[in-house]
């Protein structure tokens, strides 16, 4: 739960400017979760107050920091109004680092979000009372381009996309800055940043150093200078609830998002 004391200026605390960054990609398997995790625990870290908003019904995000993907309350209800974001929001292991969990029933929201009053604010309406709270919020969005995603992007005013190094990796890319351009004119104008993150970059191949220079070709300092390395410890944290930070904190891999999370924060 959110401390009484953090809620207690929210006047004050609104000053503070969070920063509310979607992780999206609309292909499966790239990388978002465990970006959004680490990205979001190596800011922690440098002394940021984080909140991570697991908005995909997998909800690795959830279990990736060891909470259950089976609570009672989720993002679910505080989409629907039937509760507060205040009283599903939980800490985790990470000091810093507040999770708003995700579950299962997530994935009827697709479906149940479309006849509903304002459907694409729901996100942004229901977290408004405590984004000023955060310094940073970070959105994990599932791998689709429905309307779980468009509530992201009409809350977050910054998008990070990663992208493997491996074939096909610009794929559907075209696709999702249409939907960035739809929703920036109609929606939310305010959606101003798009970053780049080269994820699961294995510098032993050709191809790995080959995609990363065709993306920074294609899309210039938009990219960022950081790439995350393919590592075994990072897929490996997840099964044991925690973020590479905590659970191998002197990998490369949890060096690669410490500075990631110093290029994101500058
Ligand atoms: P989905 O679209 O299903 O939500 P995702 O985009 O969130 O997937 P992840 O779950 O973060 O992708 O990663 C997919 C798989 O790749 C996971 O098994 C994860 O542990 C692994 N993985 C992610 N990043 C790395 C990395 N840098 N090195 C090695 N394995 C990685
Ligand atoms: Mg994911």
């Amino acid at each position: 739960m959110l401390s009484t004391m953090a809620l207690a200026n929210p006047v004050e605390l609104l000053d503070r400017g969070t920063r509310v960054i979607a992780v999206a990609n609309q292909k499966g398997g790239v990388g978002k979760t465990t970006t959004t995790i680490n990205l979001g625990a190596a800011m922690a870290e440098h002394g940021k107050k984080v909140l991570i908003v697991d908005l995909d019904p997998q909800a690795n995000a959830t279990s990736g920091l060891g909470v259950s993907r089976e609570l009672p309350e989720s993002v679910y209800q505080v989409l629907f109004d039937e509760v507060s974001a205040a009283e599903v929001i939980l800490p985790v292991a990470v000091t810093n680092l507040d999770l708003l969990p995700s579950h299962p029933d997530l994935a009827g929201a697709e479906i149940e979000l479309v006849p509903e009053f304002s459907r694409e604010h729901r996100l942004a309406r229901a977290l408004s009372p405590i984004v000023g709270a955060y310094d940073l919020i970070l959105v994990d969005c599932p791998p689709a381009l429905g309307l779980l995603t468009i509530n992201a992007l009409v809350f977050a005013r910054e998008l990070l996309v990663p992208i493997q190094c491996e074939y096909y990796a610009l794929e559907g890319l075209g696709q999702l800055a249409g939907n960035v351009d739809l929703v920036r004119s109609n929606l939310n104008p305010e959606l101003a940043i798009s970053r780049i993150v080269l994820v699961m970059f294995d510098g032993r191949t050709k191809l790995s150093e080959q995609v990363a220079g065709e993306v920074r070709a294609h899309f210039g300092d938009r990219v960022c200078n950081q790439v995350i390395p393919r590592s075994v410890r990072l897929s490996e944290a997840p099964s044991y609830g925690q973020p590479i930070t905590l659970f191998d904190p002197t990998s490369r891999g949890a060096v690669a998002y410490r500075e990631l999370a110093k290029e994101v924060l500058a």
